[in-house]
Order: structure tokens, then sequence, then C-alpha cells
């Protein structure tokens, strides 16, 4: 498949950790960047212009220590993560996504096909699509159909639903270039991201491969009609301060700046995900990940159907889930903007308190523990409550619990296995401190043929206070006790939503 549109940049940890479960996650670590190449975010206001601060990231040399887990001396080591994040286009990452799926035999993949529309049927949906090369139309009948399609959802729209927010945050001018010239640029460490803004134009310059393929955001000023009146060519020059700059446009778009929620994300059997559901601007570059994560969500439940785990009820649980989750990211990200925006205004302050001011407002946002790991489920169908509510989380930060809802802990289970490889691919009951859970609580999974991996595991961390920890498909715990619960069947019911 060609290279992919370079548009985010990031992988998330948690996305990562996605990965790591489907067996793609090291190929995408070794992606995009030289091994030797920074992951640094600089602030700055030019290439030729002394840096105002600088974000220390590491290389995928400097990554890994030679345990093969997170070295320390980086903002983000102590992340309690078998896969950290990992800083790859789009450009990059979407081919690999692409073949991966290929070389499944049971996906058919249909690149030149072209939704028009879907038509419900009693127990499915019909597709009807234009196949690009020879107009032919194609039919396609399913149980569900998933709209994957975008900011500009031909699903979206047919099910009549409406996108709601904040609709304008700003323009941006978006260029990938080929230009060895701007390597050149930097004389000493280089940066991933350089975040310029001088008295001509502000914008990023984002490193793609590390040698010649660079992604230049321009912003639009406020006061400008439309993105025309941002030169292209000349923005360019004065974001890298260089005149006689030479490069090839390999791809270019014009994109404003908002943050819109879908009302709903489902419609009787159709669904939307990623874009298609949710848009907003990529502070922390959050917005191909919370698509990731979108998808994690629905397909485990989805599978449970198909295979005949539970009802078509669970999948009632995905827009409780997603939907508030969607809503806090999204106004994260915003308050970022915002924030961000809120610095330029503040002329008056030293260079020194300015560079401190830079650096603590952006650290969360390369640092973004909470998005990553903090969110929780709290209202979810499918969830065994107890007395003690989730710890809140906030962009930069996130306190790990095993409050059912949030994602399990991570943890070392040996020396090589993280206790995410050891889960089951369904739901997994950890046992800890030498404890076995009464037998009647196992079988009651297998009387309603719900698939259980037990697992007796150690680890010591005041969070961890149960014996025993149910986690699902997606890793986040959906009961703990320390004894069989009075009423196995009630959960059994609660998980799968059978009474929903
Ligand atoms: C310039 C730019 C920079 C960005 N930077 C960041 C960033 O730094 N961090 C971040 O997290 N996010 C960023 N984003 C957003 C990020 O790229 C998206 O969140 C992500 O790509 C969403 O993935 P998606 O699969 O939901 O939608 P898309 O990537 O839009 O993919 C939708 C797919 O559906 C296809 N499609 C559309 N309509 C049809 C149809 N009718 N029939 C068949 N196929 C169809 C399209 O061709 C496309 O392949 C950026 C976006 C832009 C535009």
């Amino acid at each position: 498949m060609q290279a992919g549109d370079a548009k985010c940049n990031t992988v998330s940890a948690r996305t990562m950790e996605t990965f790591r479960r489907l067996g793609v996650a090291n190929q995408v670590r070794a992606a995009g960047l030289p091994d030797d190449y920074p992951t640094d975010a600089v602030f700055t206001a030019g290439f030729d212009g002394p840096e105002i601060t600088r974000i220390k990231l590491p290389s995928r040399n400097e990554r890994m220590g030679p345990d093969g887990h997170s070295a320390p001396g980086f903002l983000d080591s102590d992340w309690l993560t078998p896969e950290p994040v990992v800083r790859l286009s789009q450009y990059f990452l979407n081919p690999i996504l692409y073949q991966y799926a290929k070389d499944f035999p049971n996906i058919t993949l249909l690149p030149e096909a072209v939704f028009r529309r879907y038509e419900t049927m009693e127990n499915g949906v019909r597709v009807i699509a234009d196949s690009i090369p020879n107009d032919e139309p194609i039919e396609l009948e399913g149980t569900y159909l998933v709209g994957c399609d975008g900011a500009r959802s031909a699903v979206r729209k047919q099910m009549g639903v409406k996108f709601r927010g904040d609709s304008q945050l700003g323009r941006t001018r978006s260029t990938l270039v080929r230009c060895p010239q701007i390597r050149d640029l930097y004389k000493n460490r280089p940066a991933w991201m350089n975040w310029i803004t001088n008295s001509k134009v502000s914008g990023v310059c984002i490193a793609i491969d590390g040698k010649e393929l660079w992604l230049l955001h321009r912003s639009v000023p406020a006061t400008a009609v439309d993105f025309e009146d941002l030169n292209a060519d000349q923005s360019i020059r004065d974001l890298l301060g260089v005149g006689n700059l030479k490069w090839e446009t390999i791809q270019h778009v014009d994109w404003t700046a908002r943050r819109l929620v879908a009302e709903k994300f489902r419609v009787g059997n159709v669904f939307i995900e990623g874009d298609a559901a949710h848009i907003w601007i990529p502070m922390a570059g959050y917005g191909m990940n919370a698509g990731v994560a979108d998808a994690m969500n629905l397909s485990w439940m989805m599978a449970a159907v198909l295979l005949g785990h539970a009802p078509p009820s669970i999948l009632d649980a995905h827009e409780k889930e997603r939907h508030p989750i969607t809503e806090q990211v999204s106004r994260l990200a915003m308050a970022k903007a915002l924030e961000l925006a809120g610095r330029h205004t503040q002329k008056e302050l030293r260079p020194e308190v300015v560079a401190n001011k830079v650096y603590e407002i952006n650290v969360p946002q390369f640092i973004c523990e909470g998005l990553n790991f903090g969110y929780f489920y709290d209202n979810s169908p499918l969830i065994v409550y107890d007395d003690e509510a989730p710890p809140s989380y906030d962009m930069g930060n996130a306190t790990p619990s095993t409050v059912p809802g949030c994602r399990l802990p991570h943890f070392w289970a040996n020396d090589d296995d993280s206790i995410y490889d050891l889960l089951g691919p369904y739901y997994s009951l950890l046992q800890f401190h030498g404890r076995t859970i009464d037998r009647s609580f196992t079988d009651a999974f297998e009387v309603h043929q719900l698939p259980l991996t037990v697992i007796d595991a150690e680890v010591k961390a005041p969070y961890f206070c149960h014996d025993f920890l149910l986690v699902r498909s997606d890793q986040h715990i959906c009961w703990r006790g320390n004894a069989l619960p009075d009423d196995v069947p009630a959960i059994i019911a609660t998980l799968t939503n059978r009474s929903g």
C-alpha cells in the first residue's frame, strides 16, 4: 500500500499496548525516525534563533534499557507500561496496519470501494458502494456496519447523527515536504518537533523520517479571510527562517481545528468510530489514539456477540463507556490549546519566566499520562462497582488504581513478560497472595460459555489491595474482591449486560 497521510505523529503508550496485544508493536516501534534521532520538542523563534525551552525526549536507542524496559532519565521513564510512546507519523503507520489487516485470512480489504449508502435489513445491514476504477456497484451484507470514514463521514450523515461542540479554534496549512536541507539546520542535538513563533508566522516543523521528510504546520492568522491569505510557500520560508530553501511538496492540507463530538455513536446496527465520531485540535496528539481506543472497546464487545459469549445488549455499553471519555479528552485538548494561546499575550514576562512557563504548559501534552492511563469507565452496565471512587485524572497525571472501571495498572509478571502478555483473550482472573477462588466462580463462567483465564500473580503496590481482580479483554477491571461474591450469576449477568 502507498504511504499514509502525514497527519498524527504520535502512537501513544496506550495504543502501543493495543498493538502489543495484536502482535504488531515491534514493527511499529522500529519504523520512522532513525534509531539515534531524538524525539525532543523545542520551542523557539526559528532555526536561527535561541531556544526558549526544550523538552528532552528519547531517541529509540535511548528509550529502552538493556532489560527491554523503559530506560531511566526521561519524564515518562516511570510510566507503568510495557510499551512507551512511539513518535511515528501515520505516513508510516498506516501502511503497517494495512498490511497487518491484509495478512488475516478472514479479512477482505477493498481499498478501491467507495461507500455510498446503507440499507437496514431485519438482522443486519446492506452496504452499497462503488468500485473506483470501473464504477461498478458493490453490495455487501453483514450483521454490523462500523463507519470509520473520517471527519466527513458519509455513514454518520446517513445515520442522521449531528456533531456538537466548538466549531472553530483556528486554521492551519499543513504541508509535507521533501527537503534534506532542513536536517542541516540543526547544529546540535536535532528535535522531532520544533514549535516556532516569530513576527511573521507561528507553526510547527515535525521530523517524519529524520532525514528529508518534514511536516510543516503554519497557523493562519485569525484576521485572515481564508487560507490563501497565508502564502503557502512564503510561510514555509518564514517558519524555517531560510530564504533560499528548495523543497518538493508531497502532500498539502488546509484544516480547521474544532472540538466536535457526535451526539451518539450508534443507530441500530450501525456504529461510527474515530474521526467519524469525534474531532478535536491535535494537542497531545490524541485524535488518532482515541480512535484506536474506540475500536478496542467496540471490537471486544462485538466479538463477544458474534462468538456467542454475550447477547447483543452488551453493545449498549459501548456508547455509555466511550462517549463520556470522548467528551473529557476533547475538552482537555481544547483547554490545553487555549492555555497555549494565552501565553502569547503575556509579553511583559522576563525570558526565563517565559521559558519556565512554556515548559510547564507543554510538558503535559508530551507526557500525557492521564490521557493514556487515567480514564476509567464509571457508568458502565458491564462493570461491578464497589464503594471506592476511581481517582481523578488530567492530561498529564494519572493515579494507578484497581477500582473497577480502571485500566489494570501494568506490572512485569517476570523478567520478560508483561502481565498483559499473560491475560487471556476474553476474561482473566488474577489471583494474588497465594489465594485460589472457589470453584463455583470459574464454573459459572463455564456454564455461561464465557472464556476465563486464571492467573496466579504477585505484585507489590499499595493499589493492589484485593486478592482477586477480574479483567476484561480490553484490560479494564470489571470486578474485584477478597472472597467469592455472594451472587455469582448476578455478576455474570452484569459482565455481559444479559439483563440489559
Ligand atoms: C493535518 C492533520 C494533522 C493531524 N495531526 C494529528 C496529531 O498530531 N495527533 C493526532 O492524534 N491526530 C492528528 N490528526 C488527526 C488524525 O489524523 C485523525 O484523528 C486520524 O487520522 C483519524 O483516523 P480515522 O481512521 O478515524 O479517520 P481518517 O484518518 O480520516 O481515515 C478515514 C478513511 O476513510 C476513508 N473514507 C472516507 N470516506 C469514504 C467513503 N465514502 N468510502 C470509503 N472510504 C472512505 C478515507 O479515504 C480514509 O482512508 C491530524 C489531522 C490532520 C488533518
